[in-house]
C-alpha cells in the first residue's frame, strides 16, 4: 500500500497536460490516477475498479494522451478515442473534465448522446473530432450510419461498464467493441474498463474483449486491507412501520436540517414521487431520473450545484459516475440492490475525510433482507426508530433556545432600545411570562414540524447483523410453519403470484417459502422454521396497500402432519418463478420499466 501518491509533476506527463493540471491546481494524484497513469502500465488493457469521486475521470484522460497526441497532426480525421459512458449527464461531465485536461492541445472533442437530433451530431463529425464521448445507442447509430468510424481508435475507454451492463447496453457495447482496429496489425486498440463493481457479466466481458488485462483495484476497502467499508461513514438502520416510508424519510431529513443529502430510491416512479413529497414539505429537492427531460436534468443538477438546493432524490443509476458536490447524507429511501450498491451509494458521503452519515429505511418486511444487504457490506449497525414528530419538535425547540440565547446576550446592546421599551410596555400590560409563552409559540409553530409515526417493536429479535450473508436456501431441515392467506381459487389465486406476494409481505425469499395449496377461499403454505417467526411478525402487519389480504399462522411445526398437499401444490421449492418484484416505496405506484431510456 501506497502511503503517498505521486505528485504530478512526477508522472512524466506530455506537457501540454501537466500545464492543464498545475494550472488547475491539482498537485497530487489520487490512487486511481497513479495506477493508470504510472509507467508500468503503458500500452497495456485495464480493468480498473475505484470509488466514485477517486478522480477515474482525469485517469483515463491522462491515458487517452498517448494514442491522441503521437499522430496530431498528421492529417487524421478520424476519431482517435472514444469514451462510452451510461448517461447523457456523466457523458457532458466527461467533456467537462476532458475539455480542461485538453484544452492546450489541438485536440478537438465532441460530445455525442441520445435524446438530441442526430443531424447535429453528423454535421459535427464531418470536420472531424480526434476524441468522442458518448452513450452507447447514440454510438453505435452513428457507426451503423457510418459516421462514426472507429478504425483509427488507439484507446477506448467504458466508464461505469457495469452500470452500462445493468441498463441493457451488452449489445451495443459488443458492437462499439467489435469495430475497434483489429490488434493483429501492431496499432491495437487499448481497451480501459472502468467498474465500480466487478460481477461476473463485466469479467465476461473484459475476458474476451480485451487483451492480457491488468486488473487495477483501487476501491478504499481494499487498501485498508479489507476492513469495513469508509471509515468517515456512519451507518444507521431505521426500521418503519409499513406504508410509513415517507414520514420517516421526512423525519430524518428534519432532523438533518441544513444538510446537503441524496435519497436514493429504486424507481423512476418511486423517486418522482418522493421528489414531489418533499417539495410539497417545502424541502429545496431535485430529481435526477432517467426518463426527465434533458434541460430539467441539467437544471436540477446546476441547481445542486450552485446550492440553490441541498436534497437530490434520484435513481441508482441517474447518479452514477455524476460528480456531486460533497453531500453529509445518503438516504436509501429503498433498499439498494446488493452490498455493493450500498456501500456505492453510501459512498456518496464522507469522502476526503469528512464525516457522513448513510441511513437506511427499512420496513418491518424488509428487515431480514436489510440485514444480509448491511451483514455482507459487513456493516456493524443496531436497529432504531426514525426520529418521531416528538425528537422533530425537541430539536427545534433546543435550536430555538440556542438562537434566543444568542440573541437576548446581543440585545443587551444600547441599538436593542426600541425593543427594549417595547418589551417593558407589553410586559406591565399582560405580563412578562404571558407575553414570553406567546412569542415562544408563535417562534415555534414556524418551525417545521415532523411527521407522526406508528411505533415499531424494535426487540422482536435480535437487532444485531451476523457476520456475512445468510445461506440463500431455506433451512426446511429445522421444519416449517404454516401459514394462511384469505386469497383462494375463488380470487383467481395461483401459486405463481401468491409466492411473490407471500415474500414481499413476509419479507422473505422465495427458497423461504416452501409447498403452496391453493384452496377454494384461502391458501396455505409453508415457511422455513428459520424465518417463521419473522415471516409471522411482518406478514402480520396489516398492509395499507391491500389491507383486505390477511395472513395468519395456523401450526408452528408441519413436519409431516400438515403438509400441503394437493393439486396447486408448488413443490418445485425454487426455480419455476422469478424472484419477488421489488417493491416500490412508500406508496402504490404503477409498475413500470426500471430501465431508463436508452439514448439513441
Ligand atoms: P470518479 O469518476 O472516480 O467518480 P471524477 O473523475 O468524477 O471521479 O472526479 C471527481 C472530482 O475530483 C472531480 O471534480 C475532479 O476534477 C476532481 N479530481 C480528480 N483528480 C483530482 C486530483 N488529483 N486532485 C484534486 N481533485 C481531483
Ligand atoms: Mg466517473
Amino acid at each position: 500500500m501506497k502511503t503517498q501518491p505521486p505528485a504530478f509533476a512526477d508522472l512524466a506527463l506530455p506537457a501540454p497536460l501537466a500545464e492543464a493540471i498545475a494550472a488547475r491546481g491539482y498537485e497530487r494524484a489520487t490512487a486511481v490516477q497513479a495506477a493508470v497513469a504510472g509507467a508500468e502500465h503503458a500500452g497495456r488493457d485495464l480493468l480498473v475498479s475505484s470509488e466514485t469521486g477517486s478522480g477515474k475521470t482525469l485517469a483515463f484522460g491522462i491515458a487517452l494522451a498517448e494514442g491522441l497526441l503521437a499522430g496530431h497532426g498528421h492529417g487524421h480525421a478520424e476519431p482517435r478515442a472514444l469514451v462510452v459512458t451510461p448517461t447523457r449527464e456523466l457523458a457532458t461531465q466527461v467533456q467537462g473534465e476532458l475539455q480542461w485536461l485538453f484544452a492546450r492541445t489541438k485536440v478537438r472533442l465532441g460530445v455525442f448522446t441520445g435524446g438530441t437530433d442526430v443531424r447535429g451530431d453528423l454535421a459535427r463529425l464531418r470536420p472531424g473530432v480526434d476524441l468522442v464521448v458518448g452513450t452507447p445507442g447514440r454510438l453505435v447509430d452513428l457507426l451503423k450510419r457510418r459516421s462514426l468510424r472507429l478504425d483509427a481508435v488507439r484507446t477506448v475507454v467504458l466508464d461505469e461498464a457495469d452500470e452500462m451492463l445493468d441498463m441493457g447496453f451488452r449489445e451495443d457495447l459488443e458492437t462499439l467493441l467489435a469495430a475497434r482496429p483489429a490488434a493483429a496489425d501492431g496499432t491495437g486498440c487499448r481497451t480501459l474498463m472502468f467498474s465500480a463493481t466487478l460481477p461476473e457479466p463485466i469479467l465476461a466481458l473484459a475476458a474476451r474483449y480485451q487483451r492480457d488485462a491488468v486488473r487495477i483495484d483501487a476501491r478504499a476497502r481494499h487498501a485498508a486491507g479489507g476492513a469495513a467499508g469508509h471509515q468517515d461513514i456512519t451507518y444507521v438502520a431505521h426500521l418503519v412501520a409499513m406504508g410509513e416510508k415517507l414520514p420517516a424519510l421526512v423525519n430524518v431529513l428534519r432532523r438533518h436540517r441544513g444538510v446537503r443529502a441524496i435519497v436514493f430510491g429504486t424507481t423512476r416512479d418511486g423517486v418522482a414521487e418522493l421528489h414531489q413529497e418533499l417539495v410539497n414539505r417545502g424541502f429545496r429537492a431535485v430529481v435526477l431520473s432517467g426518463d426527465r427531460a434533458q434541460s430539467e436534468r441539467t437544471r436540477a443538477l446546476a441547481a445542486l450545484r450552485a446550492g440553490e438546493a441541498d436534497l437530490l432524490v434520484a435513481t441508482n443509476v441517474a447518479a452514477r459516475g455524476l460528480d456531486l458536490p460533497e453531500l453529509d447524507l445518503v438516504v436509501h429511501a429503498d433498499l439498494p440492490l446488493n452490498a455493493e450498491a450500498l456501500t456505492h451509494r453510501s459512498g456518496r458521503t464522507g469522502r476526503a475525510g469528512r464525516k457522513g452519515t448513510s441511513v437506511l429505511l427499512a420496513t418491518l418486511a424488509e428487515r431480514r433482507k436489510a440485514e444480509r444487504l448491511l451483514g455482507a457490506a459487513r456493516v456493524a449497525f443496531t436497529w432504531t426508530a426514525a426520529p418521531s414528530a416528538r425528537d422533530i419538535a425537541r430539536a427545534a425547540e433546543d435550536e430555538l433556545s440556542r438562537e434566543l440565547s444568542e440573541a437576548a446576550r446581543r440585545s443587551e446592546a444600547p441599538e436593542a432600545g426600541d425593543a427594549r421599551e417595547l418589551a417593558a410596555r407589553l410586559g406591565a400590560d399582560v405580563g412578562r411570562d404571558a407575553l414570553l409563552v406567546a412569542l415562544l409559540e408563535r417562534e415555534l409553530a414556524r418551525l417545521p414540524a415532523g411527521e407522526p409515526l406508528a411505533e415499531v417493536d424494535l426487540r422482536a429479535r435480535p437487532t444485531t447483523a451476523k457476520a456475512g450473508p445468510r445461506p440463500s436456501r431455506g433451512d426446511f431441515s429445522r421444519g416449517a410453519a404454516l401459514f394462511e392467506i384469505n386469497l383462494g381459487k375463488g380470487q383467481k389465486a395461483e401459486p405463481g403470484w401468491l409466492l411473490p406476494l407471500i415474500c414481499r409481505r413476509g419479507g422473505v425469499t422465495r427458497h423461504e417459502v416452501g409447498a403452496i395449496r391453493v384452496g377454494p377461499q384461502s391458501s396455505q403454505f409453508e415457511i422455513s422454521g428459520e424465518a417463521a417467526a419473522d415471516f409471522a411478525l411482518a406478514a402480520g402487519q396489516s398492509d395499507p396497500r391491500a389491507p383486505h389480504v390477511r395472513i395468519r399462522r395456523l401450526d408452528a411445526d408441519v413436519r409431516g402432519a400438515h403438509r400441503p398437499s394437493g393439486a396447486d401444490v408448488r413443490s418445485d421449492g425454487h426455480g419455476a418463478w422469478r424472484p419477488p418484484a421489488r417493491r416500490p416505496q412508500p406508496a402504490p405506484r404503477k409498475a413500470g420499466s426500471r430501465r431508463p431510456p436508452r439514448h439513441r
